[in-house]
């Protein structure tokens, strides 16, 4: 195990420099997504928007903010199985951390 000082033991993360976290990011399935916009509306990191016009709307990570926490909200709330997170946050320190086990929904709506 590497040895820590006790600067490094009681460091918290920077959460919005790219250096020390690695945020989540979402995949969406253009072709079942609706474009309805409730998971936008429920994602509690407001790392998303619609994009698009009319019925084309479709949701996105906004560029350049970087939050998405792999919370997967917005698996959970959309009806079409549409959207999910597809990697989880990282931190590049020594930070104690729960396990990240599966990428599930906390339950489906
Ligand atoms: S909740 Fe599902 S169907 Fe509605 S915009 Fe989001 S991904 Fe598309
Ligand atoms: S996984 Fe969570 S934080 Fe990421 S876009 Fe979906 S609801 Fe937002």
């Amino acid at each position: 195990m590497a040895y820590l000082s006790l600067r490094e033991r009681f460091k918290i993360p920077v959460y919005d420099r790219e250096a020390e976290m690695s945020w989540s990011e979402v995949s969406v399935d253009d072709e079942t997504c609706d474009g309805c916009g409730i998971c936008v509306k429920i994602c509690p990191s407001s790392a998303l928007r619609l994009v698009g016009t009319g019925k084309e709307k479709k949701p996105r990570m906004i560029e350049g903010y970087h939050n998405c926490i792999a919370c997967n909200d917005c698996a959970a709330i959309c009806g079409k199985d549409a959207i999910a997170a597809v990697a989880p946050i990282e931190s590049t320190f020594y930070y104690k951390r729960l396990d990240h086990g599966d990428l599930t929904p906390p339950r489906r709506y």
